[in-house]
């Protein structure tokens, strides 16, 4: 098969060389004489699966001792209402950041649990930036503070981690980075919880992370159900249930590549020349394309933008897929177009759109 390059949002783009390990140990694992699919994930090989995967993490992200990483199921949409449980009691105050959609589903969810406090919203202004931290109106008395780091579907990204004191008190703060978890180094003692869903740039869809402060846990509100609470999947080192097996040795496989690749602070740099390059490539058209987010928080990870015709916009599509450059119709709610250039994206495939977008412009 010819080059082929893939921009979707996810499930997205792995590296090759995962895809290739996984294809060559997929019938005998490590001459263990079954596939990953088939262990037991109580048995000794599993067990150096899952052990390896976590610590593997936990050196890429330097993840202090005092916190738990968790291999959860359920996507990020659980975590929208597992943090209000296992975060707030009946009655109390939760401050959410708005950016954008999914920032709005989370806030949704946790109405059901909580009084939430919208502390700020890039509503009017079209959803296309973050707006200034000094203007957020916070709670005094918020359980804790949640925010989307990279908007996925609108293309906005966080340059700054909120602080996770006010007024004195430290407030733990909550952070939703399912679209650019490992893209850049991450300070983790600032957080409370960090989730993602595994489908961008961890590995296969099914599998959750969740890193969780330890004084967070055992904290969840009467009548959540076992599934949802943190504090049981800490307990039971992540296999309270049967976990999604394969997905976390995909996952452990990505960790892999990530160190031997120069792990997340050699990752930013790539990922800032990438974004860079089509970023660039979207100024210089003479406004046949266009981004709509303001440039500060343009995201790294999902650059969406319009054709300055609609009209041209399957013309765009096609072409795009005959040269093999795939998935790059925008999100239904948006349209345009979105490229998702995530860690396992090469350079190679963001130079070969840009050239496709200069060339189609000349010929448009
Ligand atoms: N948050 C963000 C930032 C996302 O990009 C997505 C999925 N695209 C979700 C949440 C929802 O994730 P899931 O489908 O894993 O529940």
């Amino acid at each position: 098969m010819s080059q082929i390059y893939n921009f979707s949002s996810g499930p997205a783009v792995l590296p090759r060389e995962v895809l290739q390990t996984v294809q060559a140990e997929l019938t005998d694992w490590h001459g263990s004489g079954m596939c990953v699919m088939e262990m037991s994930h109580r048995g000794k090989e599993f067990t150096q699966i899952i052990h390896e995967a976590e610590a593997d993490l936990r050196k890429l992200l330097n993840v202090p001792a005092n916190y738990r990483v968790l291999f959860l199921q359920g996507g990020a949409h659980f975590n929208f209402g597992m943090v209000p449980l296992n975060l707030s009691k009946e009655g109390d105050t939760a401050d959410y950041v708005d950016t954008g959609h999914w920032s709005r589903i989370a806030i949704k969810e946790a109405r059901r649990y909580a009084n939430v406090n919208v502390v700020t919203s890039n509503e009017d202004r079209g959803s296309t930036y973050v707006p200034d931290e000094a203007s957020w109106k916070r709670s005094a008395n918020a359980a804790y503070l949640h925010y989307c780091s990279n908007e996925t579907i609108g293309g906005v990204e966080f340059p700054f981690v909120p602080a996770s004191t006010f007024e004195g008190k430290d407030i733990p703060l909550v952070c939703d980075m399912s679209s650019n978890i490992l893209s850049r180094p991450l300070d983790i003692a600032k957080f409370g919880v960090i989730y993602a869903g595994a489908q961008k740039n961890i590995g296969p869809s099914g599998l959750t992370l969740a890193i969780v402060r330890e004084d967070l846990l055992g904290h969840a509100r009467p009548g959540t159900p076992t599934m949802l609470d943190y504090q049981v999947h800490a307990a039971a080192d992540s296999l309270y249930n049967t976990p999604p097996t394969f997905g976390i040795y995909v996952a452990g496989l990505v960790f892999k590549w990530l160190l031997a690749n120069g792990g997340v602070a050699a990752m930013e740099a790539r990922n800032i020349e990438k974004a860079a390059l089509l970023y660039e490539t979207i100024s210089a058209s003479n406004d046949f394309y266009r981004c709509p987010v303001e440039k500060a928080f343009r995201s790294r990870m999902n650059v969406p933008f319009f054709l300055h015709d609609d009209a041209l916009n399957e013309a765009f599509l096609e072409g795009a897929q005959a040269r093999g450059l795939l998935q790059l119709k925008g999100h239904r709610a948006v349209g345009g177009m979105r490229a998702s250039i995530y860690n396992a994206m090469p350079f190679e495939g963001v130079k070969t759109l840009a050239e496709y977008m200069r060339e189609f412009a000349r010929s448009h």
